[in-house]
């Protein structure tokens, strides 16, 4: 019997297991963590006969197929070690990806992945897994391997590929975060490369040409690159919707969704559902009901003509321009744990933003930094910097939660503190009824 094991414990490490138990390997787990294993884990572990071993027993056991969890860094001593043992050490994606009959549409890039995941299995009415909280193998055990399937990718995931081939993909944009992981920005985008490591010409792969980085880099891509952008053909993408040979397809007043990056994304979907067989109207008629997802510019309410937005997923400041593209006369939420970021970034915003509450940890550095460009105040609290923003605002404002940062200073994760903003939104309408 094959023996596979997985290196953390967390969804994706289960999910491995679960197909590797399907597909008749002997399972082990290892976890540096085995104490924060709840439960359900212990359940999973006795239903699947899966063995969880301690560090000294690894020492001396040789395993067919080693998965790697997308939380384990791959300089992990212990993934080093069966690197150098020669063994097949591969990420949850690859594993998953062997025993796959139907296809693939790989989704990566600094940002939209979530987003372009959901429109594009919007549109082909297919599954949507990977990054997006559903793991690829998970997913082929309960969709039957076959058809289409949507996968969200993130950098981690892409790390330890060896054959994963998509038959479609996408590298949306390109910007510099996670270098908590990496040793530098180039080593973040060389894993996010890796998405089209084994394509080929026959296949479809699609870069942003408007994408600073992604072109600072372009040398690093494909020849059979298929680029979208303000000029590309035959997609092509700006303020006024998104045109195919030319021809508007997409008007932006028909969508729910808001923003020159999510007709990007809304572009990318179509040309990627259009290279597996998807008739452009179809997907432009589907694109029309596709909602925002939560915390991702999510239209929360409108309490006396003011608006509110929760973009609890903005934690870098690509993301966070974006959001400030898509409005003007902002009351901005912003702060939390800072990442990383040039405030300089900010300084193009001010007509836009009528005024800053800085929130968390880094709301001392964000006044510091901004104070001489924008209104601006320290309000600590997200509750203070709602009622603040409310109390100021005037009619045709928008509220907008969209932080530049991670929220573990105050938060459990960006989407408790998404839900804690819409929270505070539906007090402020109750009191104001
Ligand atoms: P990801 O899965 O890559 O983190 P999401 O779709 O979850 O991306 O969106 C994360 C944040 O980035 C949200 O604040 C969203 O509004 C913003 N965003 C979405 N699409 C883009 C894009 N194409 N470029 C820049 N920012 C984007």
């Amino acid at each position: 019997m094959k023996k596979l094991l997985a290196i953390g414990g967390g969804k994706s490490g289960l999910a491995a297991l679960e197909l590797g138990c399907n597909m008749n390997f002997k399972c082990f787990l290892y976890d540096d963590f085995p104490e924060k294993m709840n439960r359900e884990t212990d359940e999973f572990l006795n239903t699947f006969n899966v063995e969880l071993l301690k560090k000294n027993e690894l020492k001396e056991m040789d395993f067919d197929t080693v998965v790697v969890s997308p939380g384990v860094p791959h300089n992990h001593k212990l993934v080093k070690s069966f690197i150098g043992k020669g063994m097949d050490v591969v990420s949850e994606i690859e594993f998953g990806f062997r025993f796959l009959k139907g296809r693939v549409i790989g989704i990566t890039g600094s940002n939209g992945k979530t987003t372009t995941t959901a429109i594009t299995g919007h549109i082909m009415e297919t599954v949507t897994c990977g990054n997006y909280g559903y793991p690829f193998c998970k997913a082929l055990l309960e969709q039957g391997f076959d058809g289409w399937y949507v996968v969200e990718l993130s950098s981690f995931q892409l790390e330890l590929i060896r054959d994963f081939c998509p038959d479609i993909a996408c590298i949306l944009n390109l910007s510099p975060d996670h270098l908590d992981r990496y040793g530098s920005t180039e080593d973040y985008y060389l894993a996010k490369f890796n998405i089209f490591k084994n394509m080929n010409k026959n296949q479809h792969f699609f870069a942003n040409a408007n994408d600073i980085e992604t072109l600072n880099y372009r040398s690093y891509f494909p020849s059979f690159t298929e680029w979208i952008g303000e000029n590309t053909k035959p997609f092509s993408v700006n303020e006024k919707g998104i045109f195919y040979e030319r021809r508007l397809i997409v008007d932006p007043f028909d969508l729910k969704i808001r923003g020159l990056h999510n007709l990007y994304n809304a572009a990318f979907a179509i040309a990627m559902a259009y290279s597996a067989g998807v008739d452009i109207k179809k997907s432009v008629e589907k694109l029309k009901s596709f909602k925002p997802i939560e915390h991702r510019l999510e239209f929360v309410d409108v309490l006396n003509g003011v608006y509110f937005y929760n973009d609890s997923k903005a934690t870098n400041f690509d993301s966070v321009k974006k959001a400030l593209s898509s409005f003007e006369n902002i009351r901005w939420i912003a702060g939390g744990i800072y990442k990383g970021g040039d405030f300089t970034d900010f300084f193009s915003f001010k007509k836009r933003i009528k005024k800053a509450y800085f929130i968390g940890e880094s709301a001392p550095l964000f006044y510091e930094n901004l104070k001489e460009f924008m209104e601006c105040e320290i309000s600590t609290e997200i509750d203070n910097a709602v009622r603040h923003a409310f109390r100021e605002a005037e009619k045709g404002d928008v509220i907008l939660l969209s932080p530049a940062c991670s929220s573990f200073d105050q938060f459990a994760s960006y989407e408790d503190r998404g839900r804690v903003f819409k929270s505070i939104v539906s007090r402020l309408k109750d009191e104001f009824r």
